[in-house]
Order: structure tokens, then sequence, then C-alpha cells
């Protein structure tokens, strides 16, 4: 029988990787433990260079993001989960206030990769291979950079001067962005001709059609437009009169911004949706917060028609109930026949999901992310396309997030590097630190944050950010709050039971995956050092079988006596 060993061998945490029911954490992958504990000791440069190891939209996501990591989080079932998404938002911040410049990973290299598309998917994928050393144009078409991040998400949720320092951000890598550049057909070819891979990251702008009469006359418009007119300030083509009432048809992101958008404008908006507020994609702190800001909701409803009558729109809608659970893992609203209802708006904006327009690969293509086959081009270029975002989910899925993107991101790099020849190395198969491999004894019971916001009343009539970035002494003594699951902090627990059989390194602690920090003294190594293994209050100990596929890290992690006399390891 092969001997067993205990060893350090750090876990992934629950917050930033997928459990075995597939549910995720942070779709961007941030190395949630490890940013948190430099966050907690104050090392916050470095707990900025954590993020932006995977997320260059991190004061972003810090605002906006629908923080699936806290859900995910242990400590949901100790007490209240840890504030990821705020400490992300305060370190990141900090990081732009103080000018830090991006780390190049690799060498420059002969290769130029075109990307159609300036959305948080492209920019994404140009600042990744742009930090690889290779040489990156991105392609937009409208005459400002971001996509939805500066046309969808309005400045009150995500301010242009916190964009344009995360733009800043990641130019200073050397990725060119040329706006006012509409790719079409030709261009598109010309793309695949001269580059060594392009990437198709032109998101879901085709608008969603309701398929009811009426949907086409004056006075219905599209969501994303709306929101596009606000976002430049285009205040006067939008036209919106004080009192004006306005319905909003759809229950997601872009409803939501609708509604808030136009309160702020002094219309009168109500939501029509066909579910109810627990069916909502928009988070759901977000649906209270629009509730308090005096939006009107009617749940339930389905639109049948849109009638123009002298002086108004007239919406008929359907009555609906919650019948059984459909594909998208939420209550499928059904019919109540014969009972409908009317309304009367000055004007009404369909907010009901886009989908991708790819009218510019060619007619015949399929995408099997993260490439993409285009049978209309030449064959010898086909295969240097891959596609990433909005765009590569399409119409399956409208349930877009910054941070989902970001990670299909990482994930067509991955495959655009290999296809340029590098061999791109993954981070080992990790088990995850569930909550119940943790040893909780340990921690003391807490609570969470309770963020600043600016009051209701002095929301209206303008676009200033609601949430404020807490200050750096909150922020250390929040991120404590974490358990770093999986991780070795150098708590010391291990080391106070193992009878002498760990040896305490004086070793900085550091970021990097594989660090450790204490060595097994081999010929001590007795029942006190599983013990150390238990006592771990966070998983960051293992055991396992000498000769087996950490053999390389026993060997670094175990000491004899005579080596440890004879001075020769680890002097440097
Ligand atoms: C109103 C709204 C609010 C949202 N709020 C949130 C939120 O709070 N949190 C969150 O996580 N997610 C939110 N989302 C979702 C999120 O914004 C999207 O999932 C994300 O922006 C998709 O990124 P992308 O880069 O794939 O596409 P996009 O952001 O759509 O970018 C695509 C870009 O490609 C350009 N393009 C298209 N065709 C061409 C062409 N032929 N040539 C050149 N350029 C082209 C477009 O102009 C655009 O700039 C929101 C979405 C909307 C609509
Ligand atoms: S990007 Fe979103 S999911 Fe990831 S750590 Fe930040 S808040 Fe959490
Ligand atoms: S306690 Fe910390 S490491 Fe553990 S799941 Fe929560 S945020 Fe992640």
């Amino acid at each position: 029988m092969k001997k067993l060993l205990p060893l350090y061998i750090n876990r992934l945490s629950p917050c930033y990787s997928r459990d075995h029911l597939g549910n995720h954490g942070c779709y961007a992958r941030n190395d949630i433990p490890r940013f948190l504990h430099l966050t907690a000791l104050g090392r916050f440069d470095e707990a900025f260079y954590v993020l932006k190891e995977t997320n260059p939209f991190s004061s972003g996501c810090g605002r906006f993001c629908d923080h699936p990591c806290e859900t995910a989080c242990n400590r949901t079932k100790y007490d209240q989960p840890v504030d990821i998404k705020a400490l992300e938002r305060f370190v990141s911040d900090a990081g732009y206030e103080k000018g830090l410049k991006p780390k190049m990973t690799g060498e420059a290299k002969d290769k130029k990769i075109a990307i159609v598309g300036s959305g948080p998917a492209g920019l994404s994928s140009a600042y990744f291979l742009a930090r690889c050393g290779y040489r990156v144009e991105v392609f937009e078409k409208h005459e400002v950079a971001g996509g939805l991040l500066t046309e969808g998400i309005p400045a009150y949720r995500y301010p242009r001067d916190v964009f344009e320092k995360e733009l800043a951000f990641i130019k200073e890598t050397g990725v060119v962005i040329h706006t006012c550049a509409n790719i079409n057909k030709e261009s598109f070819k010309d793309l695949a001709g001269n580059y060594d891979a392009v990437i198709v990251a032109t998101g879901a702008h085709k608008p969603g059609e309701l398929g009811i009469e009426g949907e086409q006359l004056d006075g219905v418009e599209n969501g994303i437009a709306f929101l596009k007119k606000v976002n430049l300030g285009q205040f006067e083509k939008l036209g919106i009169k004080k009192g004006e009432k306005i319905g909003v048809i759809g229950g997601g992101y872009t409803a939501m911004d609708v509604v808030r958008c136009a309160v702020r404008l002094g219309a009168e908006p109500t939501m029509v949706y066909r579910r109810t507020s627990a069916e909502m994609t928009a988070h759901q702190g977000e649906v209270e917060e629009t509730k308090r800001e005096g939006v009107k909701f009617k749940f339930l409803r389905s639109p049948l028609k849109i009638e123009k009558t002298e002086d108004a729109l007239r919406l008929t809608v359907q009555k609906m109930k919650l019948g059984p659970v459909d594909e998208s893992g939420r209550s499928k609203p059904v019919a109540v026949y014969g009972e409908t209802e009317t309304y009367h708006f000055d004007r009404i904006v369909l907010a009901i999901g886009d989908k991708p327009d790819l009218f510019f690969v060619g007619e015949k293509f399929t995408v099997d992310f993260p490439r993409m086959i285009c049978r209309d081009l030449p064959e010898d270029v086909q295969s240097k396309i891959f596609i990433t975002g909005d765009a590569a989910m399409g119409a399956t899925d409208n349930t877009g997030m910054v941070v989902r993107v970001v990670g299909l991101a990482q994930d067509t790099v991955k495959s655009v590097r290999e296809y340029l020849g590098e061999t791109v190395e993954t981070d080992k198969n990790r088990k995850t630190a569930f909550y119940n491999t943790l040893n909780t004894k340990y921690f003391e019971k807490s609570g969470r944050l309770i963020e600043e916001t600016v009051p209701l009343e002095k929301r209206n009539g303008n676009f200033d950010e609601i949430v404020k970035t807490v200050d750096a002494d909150l922020a250390q003594l929040m991120a404590g709050r974490c358990f770093n699951c999986g991780i070795c902090i150098q708590c010391d627990w291990c080391w106070h039971y193992s009878d002498g059989s760990l040896i305490k390194l004086d070793r900085e602690w550091t970021p990097e995956k594989d660090a450790f920090y204490y060595e097994f003294l081999t010929e001590k190594v007795s029942d006190a050092t599983f013990k150390s293994v238990e006592a771990c209050p966070r998983a960051a100990l293992s055991i396992s079988s000498a000769g087996s596929a950490t053999e390389s890290l026993r060997e670094e992690q175990y000491i004899t006596k005579s080596e440890l006399e004879g001075g020769n390891r680890y002097d440097n």
C-alpha cells in the first residue's frame, strides 16, 4: 500500500470556480481569496495586479456585476457573504488612482490580430493578447469604444471617467482602436486575408421583435437605441417631456435601465413584464432600488397589440399566471384566457432582448465556440476566424453579463494563442474547497458592509453615481472576513498542532499558486502532522499518496534532518 503523506496543495474557492452541480462563481476567474488576502494586508497594489490578471474591467465589475461570486461564497453558509464586489471596486479604483500600469507577460511577437467590436468581449480579448506580446487592432463601428459599457449601462452605475481609466489601461498594452470602422462583408474578407487571426466580438444588436400588431408605430422604439441617446447625452433627440408616460416592455437589464433613466429625465415610466419580479434577469437588489425610485410595475402582463389613439398609444395586454419551470430555469408565464387590460402611454419602449447580427461574415457560417466557420471566405483563411462575447452566446442565451464575456474572452484568447503555435499552460485540475471541508471554529461571526448611497431625492435630473467606494480602513477590515478558502495564508494553525513536524519558513506571503510557507520534517511526520491537516481552517492541506501526481510537491515540501542541518535548501 502506498504511504499517505500530508501536503500543502492549494484548492480553488467556490467563489471563482464551478461546483459539481455546474454552479458558477466568478466567470472571469478572478482569484478572489488571494486579492482579498492582499487587501486585508493593506497590499493594495498587489491586489490590483491579481485582479488585472483576469479582468480588465474590474472597476466596472466592482460596480455593475451581478456578483455570482457572492452567491457561491462559503461565508454565506456561516453568516453573510464577503463583499467581494465592493472590494474589487475599491482595489481597482485605488490602482487607477495611483497610476499603476499593466504588466506585460510575453515578448513582442510579429503576429497581428484583428478584433471586430470594442465591447467588453473585444477589449478584453485585445488586452489579454496584447499583454502576451501580440499586435492587436480593434475595429469599432461607432464613434466611441466600449459597446454596451458606454452605450447600454448608464453613468449612474458606471461613471464614464471610470470607463475611460479602464480603456486607458487597456491601451497602455499597445492595443490600437479604430472607431467609425464598420466592418462589412468586403472589409471582413480583407481582415481575414491580412491578419493572422480575427476575433468577432460584435455583441447582440439586432433588435428583438414582439411579433404583435403596432410595434412599428411612431412612438414605439428600441430600448438600446433609447439608452444610447441617453448615454451619449443626446437628450434633445430623445425629446422626453416632464411627466411623460412611458411604457417599457421587458424585465432584463435594458428594461431596468430604460425606466431608471426615464425617471431621472422627469418621465413617469411603467414596466410591463410577463413574469413577476422574482423571475427578472436583472439583479434583485437593482429591482428593489428601481421600485424605491418610483417606477411602477405591471407584472404578469404580456403585450397583445399597440394602437394609436388621438393623443396616446394604447397597449392591450394579456393577463398571465406562472406555470411550470421552463428551459431558462424560471416559471413560465401562461395566459389567463379572456382576461385583458389596456393602458395608455405617450411612448412605448421595447426592451425585449436583441440578437447577434453576423451578416458581415457571409451567408454560410456556423458558430462552434470559440471558433467560427465562415464558408463564404476563401478556404485558406477560414481557420483564422474566432468568436467571443454576446455574439457567441447567440440567441440561445439572453442573459449576457460583462463578467461572463470577460471569461469567454479568456477562452477565445487561449484558443487563438494555441492556433498561432503557443503552448498555453492552464492551472492544474484542483479540487474545490467547499464549506464542508473548512474548519470554521476559528472564525468569528460578523456582518457585511452597508454601502453608502446617494439619497433618493438627489437622484432626479442627474446621472451621478449612486453607490460610493469604501475607504481603505473599511476595505481592509471587510477583506479580513474572507475565509481564504483553499489557500494557505500563514495563519500557523497547522504548525501549532504539528508537534514539531512542521518548520516555519521565513517567507513573505505571495499570491503565487503553489507557494508554501511550512516544510515537513520527514523524520518527525506523525499522527500530529495529520492533525495539522484537520486543523487547517481553509482546507489548504491535503493527504496524498507518495508517488502520485503530487510527487514533485512532496520533493519540494519535505526536508530531512540532514538536509536541514546542512542548510543546503532554500538558502536563497
Ligand atoms: C442596457 C444594458 C445594461 C446592462 N447592464 C449590465 C450590468 O449591469 N452588468 C452586467 O454584467 N452586464 C450588463 N449588461 C450585459 C452586458 O453589457 C453585455 O453582456 C456585454 O456588453 C456584451 O459584451 P460584447 O462585447 O459581447 O458586446 P457589446 O458590448 O454589445 O459590444 C459589441 C460591439 O461591437 C460593435 N459592432 C457590432 N457590429 C460591428 C461591425 N460590423 N463592425 C464594427 N463594430 C461592430 C458594436 O458597435 C459594439 O460596440 C447590460 C446590457 C444592456 C443591454
Ligand atoms: S467580476 Fe463579478 S463575479 Fe467576478 S469577482 Fe467581481 S463581482 Fe464577483
Ligand atoms: S470566504 Fe472568501 S475565499 Fe471563501 S468563498 Fe467566500 S470570498 Fe471566496
